[in-house]
């Protein structure tokens, strides 16, 4: 038997099998996400290719995790804007597919629970993802952080800069819009007409493009005052940032002495901002261990 974990991304979706107790995969397999083709085609492939990677093999437990708001006690996808899908019930179409003992969580919260599993005895964790938008998942003493609304840590929409860059929300000034890497290659376009991807931008940053320099410092100066802040509200014990932007040695050097100089010394507070660097990702790593924990206990998860 196998254990399943499924991180449904907006672009791609990553699609892991695990022995039993083991939390280094099997197998894995990475698969367009393809939103636009709907969720009932989007469900055909990613049981093709669960089947094809266990063999046939009945699964033992399976996680789903995703971005947008979900709610983990009914199993619903309430929203995803990255996605497109609404109102999605996640749990009962994949459970007829998967059998009964399966869970379903935000991408950032799953995450951060992949991060507390690898740091034991961590009291208040926060994690920060920055790749095409900006998330966040808080664990605290072993449990998620959901919200009164399935939507705690759904930072990328704080607006930071009052009239700054456009947002995909349709409002200006988000946290995403200037230090994501969507923001970052829209901001990038409009003042300098370049059309690049994220990773090019930083770049020519490190290679001292002064063009460059100016936007990614800026991007990761407000991202790391940001992240003070947060550290500042939640007081946590370790702050882990990761996603593709996030883990960009240069990327996370500026905005971590950034977050350094920008927030409150409070005597006797050592300020912990750590790097992730679970394999093959907290994602799916904290997916696999809510399934194994609490697969198919829906209404009555301790984690909620
Ligand atoms: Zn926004």
């Amino acid at each position: 038997m196998f254990d399943l974990a499924i991180d449904i991304g907006g672009t791609k979706t990553l699609i892991a099998v695990f022995k039993e107790n083991e939390s280094q995969p099997f197998a894995t397999e990475k698969i367009s996400t393809l939103s636009d083709a709907g969720f009932e085609s989007f469900v055909e492939r990613i049981v093709k290719v669960s089947t094809r990677l266990t063999g046939g093999s009945p699964i033992r437990r399976w996680g789903v995790c995703t971005a947008g708001a979900v709610n983990t006690t009914r199993g619903l996808l309430l929203w995803s804007p990255n996605l497109g899908w609404k109102n999605v019930d996640l749990y009962g179409v994949l459970s007829q597919e998967f059998g009964p003992a399966g869970f379903i969580e935000n991408d950032c919260n799953a995450a951060a629970y992949g991060e507390w599993y690898v740091r034991p005895g961590t009291d208040l964790l926060g994690y920060v993802t920055v790749s095409t938008g900006i998330g966040m998942g808080i664990v605290s003493e072993g449990r998620i952080l959901h919200g009164s609304h399935c939507a705690a840590g759904e930072i990328g929409h704080t607006i930071v800069r009052p009239g700054g860059p456009q947002c995909t929300c349709g409002r200006r000034g988000c946290l995403q819009a200037i230090a994501g890497g969507r923001g970052l290659e829209r901001v990038t376009q409009e003042k300098l007409g370049i059309s690049l991807a994220t990773e090019e931008i930083v770049n020519l940053s490190l290679i001292g493009d002064l063009r460059f320099k100016e936007i990614v410092s800026d991007a990761a100066d407000t991202l790391g005052r940001f992240v003070a802040n947060i550290c500042d509200i939640i007081d946590p014990e370790i702050l882990v940032i990761g996603g593709s932007l996030g883990r960009n040695d240069h990327y996370f050097r500026l905005v971590f002495e950034s977050a350094m100089q920008a927030y409150y010394p409070l005597p006797g507070r050592d300020l912990k901002i750590e790097l992730s660097s679970v394999t093959p990702s907290s994602n799916i790593l904290g997916t696999l261990i809510l399934a194994r924990q609490y697969g198919g206990v829906l209404g009555g998860s301790e984690s909620n």
